[in-house]
């Protein structure tokens, strides 16, 4: 099940799974892509070389606990359940 978030404006399809879901450009989890190999940048790199991407909520709720699983902090707080 796809939740959308209150104020939505945009429509994208997530990055990770590619289901299209509404939400709010300014506030959406996202990752940063490099556009010329379509890896995902990671925290240390420079992200104005990069392009935005999406993520939808549910999985962020999946990478979050795969990342707190590792004994890492949640990549995206706000959208902890
Ligand atoms: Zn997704």
């Amino acid at each position: 099940m796809i939740e959308n978030e209150p104020g939505e404006i945009a429509m994208s399809s997530c990055y990770t799974c590619r289901e299209p879901f509404g939400f709010n450009p300014e506030t959406v989890p996202s990752v940063y892509v490099n556009p010329a190999t379509g890896q995902v940048l990671e925290e240390h790199e420079d992200k104005r070389t990069g392009v935005k991407q999406p993520i939808c909520p549910a999985c962020v709720r999946v990478i979050n606990a795969a990342r707190q699983n590792r004994g890492l902090a949640p990549h995206w707080q706000r959208a902890q359940p």
